[in-house]
């Protein structure tokens, strides 16, 4: 009897756990505007309470998603591991970028050599009526929402995510490594 084994499958965001958003985000800032933002700095993410305007931030991500969303850099690990983690699992890549990124955001993952099974863009990610084994995000409203929904999230720590209440169903992670070591035990 042919045994059908399933699948299990990965939601995985991009800007912050594939991509280093924060850093372009932040480099664009000081180019346009001569503000200096470290990572420390951005303790909510929201730019506008970081140190900018709402307008600016406006800007700011427009900038992003029109262009400078193809010239960002990969977080370390993301790559390979994505490449180990998708012989096992379903990648499912949910993303709350606007909609006006997708062919950019698409060429960005296929220069990159990002393995995925499909790309959502969509804001409510505990929407998606997908049911995940494990989600990987950095957002801390929507790590929450996810939890509350009943997945697993692994959340990537950074300073806009900290000193939040824990969730049973949120566990902090560093790093890639971390989430090899968790999802596939290597
Ligand atoms: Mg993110």
């Amino acid at each position: 009897m042919r045994v059908k084994t399933r699948k299990l499958t990965l939601g995985i965001d991009i800007d912050n756990v594939i991509a280093k958003t924060d850093q372009k985000i932040r480099e664009i800032i000081r180019n346009t505007y001569g503000i200096d933002l470290s990572q420390r700095d951005i303790t909510v993410y929201n730019y506008h309470k970081c140190g900018i305007t709402r307008q600016q931030e406006r800007d700011v991500l427009n900038v992003f998603h029109k262009k400078e969303c193809e010239n960002v850099e990969l977080v370390r690990g993301a790559k390979k591991s994505l490449s180990i983690l998708g012989e096992s699992h379903k990648v499912i890549i949910v993303t709350s970028r606007d909609l006006s990124s997708r062919k950019a955001t698409e060429r960005w993952l296929r220069t990159k050599g990002i393995r995925y099974d499909s790309l959502i863009f969509e804001n409510r990610k505990h929407k998606t009526g997908i049911k995940f084994h494990y989600f990987i995000e950095d957002r801390w409203k929507h790590a929450l929402k996810l939890a509350k929904a009943g997945t697993k999230v692994l959340l990537f720590n950074y300073p806009w995510n900290l000193n939040r209440p824990k969730h049973p169903n949120i566990r902090r992670v560093n790093n890639w490594k971390e989430i090899l070591m968790l999802l596939s035990g290597i």
